[in-house]
């Protein structure tokens, strides 16, 4: 059935639609969550059973309802629906094919969320589908599973009842889909599929159903629609790069009376997938990333087509910084010279998902850094002050007050510190390397510290009670003393170093009890960082982040770590590390300053450790740990441009600890296994011990060493999984040892958890680690 669109007379949004309609202004997505995380409680409520599926749709469509009329209010133009997800967009792209893997027991008709949450998450009887990172975002979407018996049916109606739900409220919207060709390049091969099995020879299959959404949305009133094909940007052979030009015109039909985007965002996007992007006969509009796709700009010049709409993302959904208006209006001005005034749109870089969502909330921050900011809410507004602007009502007070809060920001005592521009600057172009060989360094060390063969140690933390967390917070809003508060992590400290010498491990931890968080427990001690109250990215489902904001020099005015470590070493004769999270960590889990390039921040984080890990070996600690769980995640979307970034990234880990003397033992940690193709340089690194992960992987992370990289330094691949509540028997533990010792060195391996024990109980990580210890002593009595 076709309803005729009238909006309601008299709305805000019909008088806002009349004034600016010369003003063209899009929105690429929005953040689900609400301003206060409401979408993750109404979903953890569900979840644990105390409020029904009536609940939570309430809560899902208020927020769609209010996000799409804050963004009508703002004056956006084309505004989308089908961004907001209960869980991923990917896995409501899954659903509406009907791609659901057997083992969730689906029987057909439309997916619900009895089929849909076991698919995100797993439950008693069968584990979630697996998740991975979006690009190079903190974002985890759940990855589809194809072969060539899957059965494709129009099985999730989602996209056209939020386009019919807008309407219904008097916004037309531009409905948004995964496009089909990333929906494949994004899958794997199911279990049991060929891992070569040519997962774009499913297009075919697919198609009919996207046709079937289209033909549904056309019939709704839709008069947009917008395909997001952000894999566009990644490195794609020809054939790939041909499955675009098949699909689209296998397409063409279907999409005929309908004004088609093609969004692609995150980098630049390739001159030959440029090309055949631009001759997609049905598409109407393109999409690009003017923030991050440094080369975007050039490619538009180097030849636009005349009769096609360019949606220019120049207002960045990838941080939290207020945009340079007037900067981004030249931009915009000489796009309209190349495509034509009523040919640009003005967006925003990517969706805005993967930035926060409203300053408003923010009434702690600082106000002059608060005028330097941005979050969803904000750059909604932007958006359409640079729409204005360019439509000839260029709102003169607007881009005064954000020229003003620019220069505040250049100017600002607090943003620059002379001494640590000059002792960053001092450091590009050369090298930092400890003196010594890492096997003169084992022996040294090894000399001073006495370890037995396969030592045993853990990654850092150990579990974090209630009553922890709690002393914590009470300390932080001042409700307990000093006295009281060092008194209670003492003890804490005190009840684990007992622990791990009553379960015999060689090289002890203090337990982090006096962390929150890995990055922001340094960020709050270093100058430079801010941070905010309310500023929650999605990461994954219901689990948000809030990246800290490094917004000026970063330098450490005192020690950070060096007064728990040392108390913790008094507690004990046997090695205790220091636990340090590494400069490439704590950037890449930071919003960063975009006035300097990553890498100079990076560099001055990397100084301020170089001093705690210098205070720390003074202090008497013989073994510190740096970690760089995110190192990999850092890693930049194309291949051109990977050796640049792990250059740097690997000097910065260098300069931490280049100083310190042989005897003195650095171990990094490393969150995933999937490092195969960075090995070269995490052996770069030079530290003297990595710990990583490895028992989820089917230790993947040992095919490396079968093929003979040389590597010489310690290692200890993680031997079961913390994720997991179950606790590993002896069998397994020693089962997975003498498999590492087939490939590595005797003298080199260590054993330990796969990563730090923060969210396990202590009924688990007793006996977990007590097999352990036992797994290492049975292998060495072999030795
Ligand atoms: N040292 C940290 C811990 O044990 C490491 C955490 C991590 O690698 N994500 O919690
Ligand atoms: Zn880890």
């Amino acid at each position: 059935s076709i309803s005729v669109f009238t909006p309601p007379r008299g709305t805000q949004f019909l008088r806002l639609n009349f004034r600016f309609r010369t003003m063209a202004s899009h929105v690429v997505g929005y953040p689900r969550m609400g301003t206060k995380r409401e979408l993750k409680f109404a979903l953890e409520s569900f979840w644990d059973g105390k409020s029904n599926s009536e609940d939570l749709e309430k809560v899902a469509a208020d927020l769609r309802s209010s996000i799409w009329k804050q963004m009508a209010d703002a004056g956006i133009k084309y505004i989308p629906s089908n961004t907001f997800s209960y869980y991923d967009q990917v896995l409501d792209t899954t659903a509406m094919l009907g791609a659901v893997p057997p083992r969730y027991g689906w029987n057909g008709g439309e997916i619900g969320f009895d089929v849909y949450f076991p698919m995100a998450r797993g439950n008693a009887s069968v584990p979630a589908m697996e998740m991975t990172k979006w690009f190079d975002t903190n974002y985890h979407y759940i990855v589809p599973e194809l072969g060539p018996d899957v059965k494709f049916s129009y099985a999730s109606h989602k996209a056209v009842s939020e386009y019919k739900e807008a309407k219904s409220l008097g916004i037309d919207t531009v409905p948004v889909l995964v496009g089909p060709v990333s929906f494949l390049l994004l899958s794997k091969a199911a279990k049991g599929v060929e891992k070569s099995f040519p997962l774009l020879s499913l297009i075919e299959k697919i198609l009919p159903v996207y046709k079937e959404v289209i033909a549904e949305l056309k019939a709704a009133g839709a008069s947009w629609i917008q395909f997001d094909e952000p894999t566009l940007v990644k490195d794609l052979d020809s054939h790939q790069l041909q499955a675009f030009s098949h699909a689209y015109s296998e397409l063409e039909s279907s999409l005929s009376g309908l004004n088609v985007l093609i969004e692609t965002y995150f980098a630049d996007v390739p001159a030959e997938a440029f090309k055949t992007v631009t001759s997609l006969k049905c598409v109407t509009a393109l999409g690009f990333d003017l923030v991050r796709g440094s080369k975007n700009l050039d490619l538009i010049k180097s030849g636009f087509p005349s009769e096609k709409y360019l949606f220019a993302g120049v207002v960045d959904g990838r941080n939290i910084w207020a945009n340079d208006l007037a900067s981004s209006c030249s931009t915009l001005q000489a796009l309209e010279n190349l495509v034509g005034k009523d040919k640009l749109v003005v967006s925003t870089s990517c969706s805005l998902l993967h930035t926060a969502v409203d300053l408003v909330n923010e009434t702690k921050l600082d106000e002059e850094i608060k005028s330097w900011l941005a979050f969803a809410a904000q750059k909604l507004v932007e958006v359409n002050t640079l729409a204005k602007a360019l439509a000839g009502q260029k709102d003169e007070a607007v881009f005064s007050a954000n020229a003003a809060a620019r220069t505040s920001r250049k100017s600002s005592p607090r943003v620059t510190n002379g001494a640590v521009q000059k002792a960053a600057a001092a450091l590009k172009g050369s090298d930092h390397r400890r003196a010594t060989t890492v096997s003169a360094r084992l022996e040294a060390q090894q000399k001073k510290l006495s370890l037995p063969a396969l030592p045993t140690t853990t990654i850092g933390s150990f579990p974090q009670t209630l009553e922890l967390r709690k002393v914590r917070r009470e300390y932080k809003a001042n409700k307990i003393s000093e006295e009281h508060y060092v008194k209670y992590i003492t003890e804490e400290i005190s009840k684990v170093v007992k622990l791990q010498e009553d379960l015999d491990i060689d090289v002890l931890v203090h337990g982090e009890p006096e962390r929150n968080d890995m990055v922001e427990y340094f960020g709050e001690q270093l100058s430079g960082f801010a941070f905010t109250a309310n500023g929650w990215v999605q990461s994954y489902g219901s689990r948000c982040v809030k990246p800290p904001i490094i917004y000026g020099d970063v330098s450490r005015p005192k020690p950070m770590t060096v007064f728990w470590s040392s108390r913790a070493q008094s507690m004990s004769k046997r090695p205790m590390k220091g636990m340090l999270t590494g400069p490439v960590t704590i950037l890449n889990w930071s919003f960063v300053r975009d006035d300097q390039p990553r890498f100079e921040t990076c560099y001055q984080i990397a100084l301020a450790i170089k001093d705690e890990v210098e205070d720390l070996e003074k202090a008497g600690i013989n073994v510190i740990q740096i970690d760089e769980a995110a190192l990999r995640e850092g890693l930049p979307l194309r291949k051109s441009e990977e050796a640049f970034y792990l250059n740097w990234a690997v000097h910065s880990f260098r300069i931490t600890n280049c100083g310190v003397q042989d005897t003195t033992q650095i171990h990094t940690h490393m969150c995933y296994s999937n490092f195969n193709d960075i090995i070269h340089s995490i052996i770069d690194m030079d530290a003297d011990v990595i710990t990583i992960e490895n028992s989820r992987s089917d230790e993947k992370l040992l095919s490396v060493f079968q093929e003979g990289v040389k590597y010489g330094a310690g290692i200890g691949p993680g031997v079961y999984d913390i994720h997991s509540p179950r606790i590993p028997s002896t069998e397994e533990i020693a089962d997975r040892i003498s498999k590492m010792l087939a490939v590595l060195d005797t003298n080199i391996l260590w054993v330990n958890p796969d990563c730090g024990l923060k969210t396990r109980k202590y009924t688990e990580v007793k006996p977990a680690l007590s097999n352990m210890v036992a797994a290492a002593k049975l292998l060495r009595d072999q030795l």
